[in-house]
């Protein structure tokens, strides 16, 4: 067997919200399409993958250096054992080729939307649903049934009114979601105003999580933990820059209660500096380093390796961008859950068309590959670039 073609295409994901960092009305992502020269049922088999949302499309990489590296490449030198199927490492290893290491970019976003690809038509081309897959050849075989997700929301929009976020946060809690997050970062007596609002609607601080989207100095991240405290929320998110680990360290010997971050260190190196000089804790905060953007599932995987021997559970990681991949993850390598973002960031975020969340978990598909087969606006797009 052999890869025919990787096609990519820039696509925007508009949209009129904003967190305390950046207005997405202009964003994109990229989609690839793997055209492999495998048939099932009568079908080429075809690997789809995006990129999540917050980073641009990073068209230039990918059609500059990693699709030509792939095509360049001999099939055996990308292939499995018996030359029947991928293997995602090989092919990581071709795209990076080339690559100095650190300085991880948008390069770190271009492997991982091309890597999301792969692993679906590997996934497809072994007749199975990504999760199965995952759990038998690198987890215990038996995937988790379902998995926990929280919903993602609650951002500033110019005109929102309190009123208006506890609709939408109401809303939340009505679809099946448990847990329900807002944005924070733009003044704290703002968002104090916001989150007791909010409070007002769901059943405890435990059903709460704010991000403030790195957007916080030390000084004002420790004031925010102070009024936070007393309201004993699901999680604080990351009050300050991903890169400064001495602050979220001194962070948490003011905050007490949960925190969570991660979602933009893009390599295993990045994070690994995390757990050792960020101060996180096992037993209380959560990771949430989304594959998509960071690398691939092979880096991912080198995370989880790297976080067990520090001792961290995978179920500490609850990993950002809303996608079917992360849940696949999530299911067949037992991770904590991972992040939702019902009705924004259409058609990419979400989970199957019909399968709703109960009690804030969500079940995953039975058919092969991630399952994006499942989501018919989001099969329309991808469609659109394989043609
Ligand atoms: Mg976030």
């Amino acid at each position: 067997m052999k890869i025919l073609e990787i096609k990519e295409k820039p696509v925007p994901i508009s949209s009129s919200i904003q967190n305390a960092y950046i207005d997405f009305s202009k964003m994109d992502v990229s989609v690839v399409a793997v055209v492999t020269d495998v048939v099932k049922n009568g079908k080429a088999v075809i690997g789809y993958g995006f990129n999540s949302n917050g980073r641009y499309a990073p068209s230039g990489i990918i059609n500059k250096r990693m699709i030509p590296r792939i095509m360049d490449a001999k099939p055996i030198d990308y292939l499995n054992e018996d030359g029947t199927n991928l293997d995602p490492f090989k092919l990581w290893k071709i795209m990076m080729t080339g690559e100095k290491p650190g300085g991880h970019g948008e390069r770190s976003v271009a492997v991982g939307t091309i890597d999301m690809a792969i692993w679906d038509a590997v996934a497809k081309i072994e007749d199975k649903p990504l999760y199965q897959l995952l759990s038998e050849r690198y987890g215990d075989g038996k995937p988790d049934d379902k998995v926990f997700v929280y919903a993602a929301g609650g951002y500033y929009q110019p005109g929102k009114d309190d009123k208006q976020l506890q609709e939408e946060l109401k809303g939340y809690l009505d679809m099946g979601y448990s847990v329900v997050k807002m944005k924070i970062g733009n003044s704290l007596e703002e968002d104090i105003r916001r989150i007791e609002a909010a409070l007002e609607v769901v059943p405890s601080g435990k059903n709460l999580a704010v991000d403030a989207n790195g957007r916080l100095d030390l000084k004002t991240a420790i004031k925010y933990g102070e009024a936070l405290e007393r309201y004993d929320l699901f999680w604080y998110e990351e009050p300050g820059d991903p890169l400064d680990f001495e602050l979220q360290a001194e962070l948490s010997k003011h905050y007490k209660k949960t925190m969570a971050t991660g979602e933009n260190l893009f390599s295993m190196q990045d994070v690994r500096n995390l757990i050792r000089y960020g101060g996180m804790r096992k037993d209380t905060d959560y990771l949430q380093f989304d594959c998509a953007l960071s690398y691939g599932l092979v880096e991912y995987m080198k995370t989880l390796k790297m976080l067990k021997e520090y001792g961290w559970s995978s179920r500490r990681c609850i990993p950002h961008g809303g996608h079917q991949m992360s849940l696949n993850i999530a299911a067949g390598l037992k991770l904590g859950g991972n992040e939702s973002y019902p009705g924004i960031f259409e058609p990419f975020g979400g989970f199957a068309d019909d399968i709703a969340v109960e009690n804030g978990y969500v079940g995953l598909p039975d058919i092969p590959g991630i399952g994006f087969e499942t989501k018919a606006k989001l099969m329309k797009v991808l469609y659109s670039v394989a043609k």
